[in-house]
């Protein structure tokens, strides 16, 4: 990657152009080349990749194998790939009123499926265009191909949206909640899932977390940064989970020890006990990895989740 393909961003929340770098880091899941700037705003403290890849650049590097996009699936594989949404709908039940949901950067239109099958109506939209055809065609989804922003459905139609791993790719994070808000039925929710800037395991690891995830994560969040932003948008956080997994753990102690890590699952599951296959020693047993996951790693991570230090969280915000 060459300087010249880089630009400088004013700070998303508050437009500040003052930063001051935190570290620099490198793309340890997909090997993209260069090094590449994590700042904090002066004047919000927002954390950022800066300077960035510009948006229209971006999407070509996202690897034809990026794990959202995973469109070659058997039948019995596409069925495990929506169970494993139930620990996300089960959190967005617990809060939303079931109607119609739409679902920002279905990816390959695992969530939907489970959700049309738990009695939801559904949409979604997809910045790729190959992922939303495939959605469209193959699994009879409505998707759109395109930002949030650029599907201008009409407002106040859905009782909940989500955004699973999404907000944290965004340029314009702002703009696109606020068009969340205005498509929102009023008393709807959003859920969004994320990494956990203010984690115990990203400030242990510092720039080789796995959840840095350059150069595709562009804002790196905290929920005290999300309690300011949300408020910006005149709607209120009701409620966040912390959810720690095996995978940003290993994969950032494979970046530590310097080997390249293609464990393309990103695993933001509510429930830590879904990943234990991310648990990877060929000279052990799977039922011994699991006795030893289950009896010391889960509690360990779940004490990091109750403690709020958790690798991940998952915001439901409601439009009052
Ligand atoms: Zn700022």
């Amino acid at each position: 990657m060459i300087s010249s393909e880089f630009e400088k961003a004013p700070c998303a929340l508050c437009g500040g152009i003052e930063f001051a770098e935190l570290f620099k880091t490198r793309d340890y899941l997909y090997g993209v080349p260069g090094e590449f700037s994590i700042s904090r705003c002066k004047s919000c403290s927002l954390v950022s990749l800066n300077p960035r890849i510009p948006e229209e650049h971006i999407a070509s590097l996202y690897p034809d194998n990026y794990e959202p996009y995973s469109m070659s699936f058997s039948q019995e594989m596409l069925s495990k790939l929506v169970a494993g949404q139930d620990g996300r709908r089960m959190l967005l039940e617990r809060h939303a009123h079931k109607g119609f949901a739409l679902d920002v950067g279905s990816g390959d239109g695992r969530f939907l499926l489970c959700l049309k099958q738990a009695g939801w109506r559904v949409a979604g939209c997809e910045l790729s265009e190959k992922s939303a055809a495939f959605q469209r065609d193959s699994l009879g989804l409505d998707v759109k191909a395109g930002s949030l922003l650029s599907s201008r459905f009409d407002s106040e139609i859905f009782d909940a949206i989500t955004f699973w791993s999404v907000f944290e790719h965004l340029y314009d994070p702002l703009e696109t909640l606020a068009e969340a808000k205005r498509v929102l039925k009023p008393g709807g929710v959003i859920a969004m899932s994320m990494p956990n800037f203010d984690s115990l395991e990203r400030m242990f690891f510092r720039s080789k977390w796995f959840c840095l995830h350059p150069p595709f994560h562009i804002y790196h969040y905290s929920p005290k940064i999300m309690k300011t932003i949300v408020a910006e948008m005149g709607m209120s956080i009701e409620k966040v989970y912390y959810s720690t997994t095996a995978t940003s753990l290993i994969n950032s102690m494979k970046a530590a020890l310097g080997r390249s890590s293609i464990m393309l699952s990103e695993a933001y599951h509510v429930d830590p006990s879904e990943t234990h296959d991310a648990v990877s020693d060929k000279t052990i047993s799977k039922a011994t990895k699991r006795l030893v996951f289950n009896s010391l790693i889960v509690p360990s991570l779940k004490t990091l989740d109750l403690l709020r230090l958790g690798a991940y969280t998952n915001y439901v915000i409601r439009k009052t």
